[in-house]
């Protein structure tokens, strides 16, 4: 399991099963919902690549296309400020498409309501989002997320996709880190 087993993690939060679980729920509604219609899939990098990955894989929808975005967020230590600046920019143009933004996680939703009105902008026939997570602190800023996997407590949590410091993003399962992790 990574390095899950050297005493890192202090507790699993999701397994590997129960995200693999939801993952389908997810699909399933959104292969309901874009039934006939254009499908842009647009994944926040870095992130956001296991849940672009596995919910894309279970989509039915066999025309839906793939985008990639870089964003970073200016922010003090680990809050962001909502002052976001294009690392990497869209390929696709997204005029008339109907645009789902995949994401990790939502925490103060800064990011997030910042990408929504650059690509609502660009002409979108819709733009609608997709998370895995979410945190409480997400219902202070007005973000509609359509699809969310799980509301999770308030915690710092890394894998499957979430790092600490570039690490633990390859951890099939979200966890939470033992606390000598932050101390070293
Ligand atoms: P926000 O919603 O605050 O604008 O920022 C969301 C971003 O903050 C996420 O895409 C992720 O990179 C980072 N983030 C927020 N909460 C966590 C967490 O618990 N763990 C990790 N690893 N990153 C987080």
């Amino acid at each position: 399991m990574g390095s899950a087993d050297n005493g890192d993690i202090q507790s699993v939060l999701l397994s590997e099963a129960q995200i693999a679980s939801r993952l389908d729920e997810m699909a399933a509604q959104i292969d309901a919902d874009y039934a006939g219609k254009d499908l842009l899939l647009v994944g926040v990098l870095k992130g956001a690549v296991m849940v672009m990955a596995d919910l894309s894989r279970r989509i039915q929808h066999s025309e839906a296309a793939m985008d990639w975005m870089a964003v970073s967020s200016y922010g003090s230590g680990t809050k962001s400020s909502g002052v976001v600046r294009i690392l990497k920019d869209l390929d696709a143009d997204l005029t008339g498409r109907n645009v789902l933004i995949v994401e990790d996680i939502i925490d103060s939703g800064l990011t997030l309501s910042w990408l929504i009105s650059n690509l609502r902008s660009r002409g979108p026939a819709s733009v609608e989002v997709a998370a895995l997570l979410r945190k409480p602190t997400a219902a202070k800023v007005e973000v509609d997320v359509r699809y969310i996997g799980f509301d999770i407590p308030n915690e710092f949590v890394v894998g499957f996709g979430l790092d600490y410091a570039e690490k633990f993003r390859t951890l099939p399962f979200v966890g939470t880190l033992a606390p000598h992790v932050y101390s070293s």
